[in-house]
């Protein structure tokens, strides 16, 4: 299959412009009912996929299910990063989906991506989390890069897969990025790099990095206005790159610390201009955070697929154990809280799509979708009894797997954070 994958998209990528829709014809993923039947309703409001977003979802169920299911165990006890599946997806086009058609990309919405998202997590989180970090890293670039950055840094992940990462959490400071102390000085037509970021996913096999550092000392100076956000090529001397850390669960991913040491970065690096580096890298959480709640509701849906599948065969005092109601509740509570975190997640994908600001609905997704994850996992587990408990049943796994949704792109703690000023700025104004 890998054969035929390669050969319908290094077309695709070559082309540009040509649609993953064409690539799900030829890789022959979708019936020929799904062209003929109108998805869309005649306007307004519907649940509906349009044909294109079906032959995405279907494209990428496809490659989760073929490519990804089978050796995501092996990566989870390695440890090792899934290259030849990252390769074989970026030749599909389901990496890089949002770079803008003028510069070779897709430049699909952030709703295509949560579809496309939440398939490859069902399959494996941490190949999904691998894949993420790409648009989380090119995010500040599609934001505020001017023509020649966009065609420098984001034309190069469109001629062979390559991945970048984003450099902002350090090890003094995480949910409070305001703390961080990484500092850029101006030096002629340099900025000389200084500091240490840490968990940065991608951080061993990115070719460059967005990094935020503080760019005016002055510690009265606002948020705001103190920091600037630069591109930093990763074989830049001066760039350090820390040992991969072991996780708890997405262990296929890779997490590491990146050390700058007066690592001289090019004025014309700089995106956008300084001092706008801290409402860039928060910015770009509003497209970025609704993927990340749909990689949480396909965690949340195999764990639920799974533990219906188990339920309805394993039998205790006489009966299946999906006919005692306290199993059957479980299942019913699962249900609720995927279809809920997948809505919401839709919608805020939507309303960025739309051009609308969406801060709000982006964080109660992540927060809730983080939340059904870990709960519908934890569930599955229960379900699955001593057999959940072991490494041989996929569940466990699961688990393990969920908790990063509560805690990385903002902790639970900070979206509820955010929800709530939302929710109070709006209600002072009447
Ligand atoms: C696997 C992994 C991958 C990651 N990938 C990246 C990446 O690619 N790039 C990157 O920049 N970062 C990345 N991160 C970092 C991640 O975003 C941070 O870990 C996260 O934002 C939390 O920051 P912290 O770890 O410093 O925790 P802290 O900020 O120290 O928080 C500790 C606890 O206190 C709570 N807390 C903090 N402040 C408040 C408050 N005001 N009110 C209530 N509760 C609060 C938090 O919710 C949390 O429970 C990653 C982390 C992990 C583990």
């Amino acid at each position: 299959m890998a054969m035929s994958l390669s050969k319908v998209s290094s077309g695709l990528i070559r082309q540009g412009k040509q649609s993953l829709c064409k690539a799900a014809r030829a890789f022959g993923t979708v019936p020929d009912s799904a062209y003929s039947t109108s998805a869309q309703g005649s306007g307004g409001f519907s649940f509906e996929l349009s044909d294109e977003q079906k032959e995405y979802q279907q494209t990428a169920r496809k490659f989760a299910r073929e490519e990804i299911i089978p050796i995501a165990a092996h990566h989870d006890q390695t440890g090792e990063y899934p290259w030849e599946v990252v390769k074989k997806a970026w030749e599909l086009g389901l990496v890089n989906m949002h770079i803008p058609q003028e510069y070779g990309g897709l430049g699909l919405g952030t709703f295509e991506s949560c579809i496309v998202t939440e398939e490859i997590s069902y399959g494996c989180t941490g190949f999904q989390t691998a894949i993420e970090a790409n648009s989380l890293g090119e995010m500040p670039v599609i934001l505020a890069g001017n023509p020649e950055q966009k065609k420098k840094y984001l034309g190069r992940m469109l001629e062979e897969p390559l991945m970048c990462a984003y450099c902002v959490t350090e090890p003094v400071a995480g949910s409070d990025v305001s703390g961080i102390k990484t500092k850029a000085e101006k030096k002629g037509d340099h900025y000389v790099l200084n500091g240490q970021k840490m968990w940065i996913t991608n951080g061993g096999v990115a070719n460059w990095y967005f990094v935020l550092a503080r760019t005016n000392p002055d510690p009265k100076c606002p948020a705001g206005k103190a920091f600037t956000g630069f591109i930093v090529d990763r074989d830049s001397p001066g760039v350090i790159v820390g040992r991969k850390e072991i996780n708890m669960g997405q262990r296929a991913s890779d997490t590491r610390g990146i050390t700058f040491e007066d690592v001289l970065v090019p004025a014309e690096n700089v995106l956008g201009q300084e001092g706008l580096g801290f409402r860039l890298a928060m910015g770009a959480f509003d497209k970025t955070r609704p993927p990340v709640a749909s990689g949480a509701v396909g965690l949340a849906q195999r764990a639920f697929d799974e533990a219906t599948k188990y339920s309805m065969e394993r039998k205790t005092f006489g009966k299946l154990i999906c006919e005692h109601q306290a199993v059957s509740f479980m299942l019913a509570d699962m249900a609720i809280g995927i279809e809920s975190a997948r809505m919401v997640t839709q919608r805020a994908a939507w309303e960025i799509d739309q051009g609308r600001r969406n801060t709000y609905y982006a964080s109660i997704a992540k927060c809730l979708a983080g939340d059904v994850a870990n709960k519908t996992a934890s569930d599955a587990v229960q379900i699955f009894g001593g057999n959940g408990f072991n490494s041989e049943y996929p569940v466990e796994k699961l688990m393990r797997d969920a908790k990063i949704y509560q805690i990385y792109e903002g902790t639970a703690q900070i979206q509820r954070i955010i929800i709530s000023r939302e929710h109070l700025n709006k209600a002072a104004q009447g």
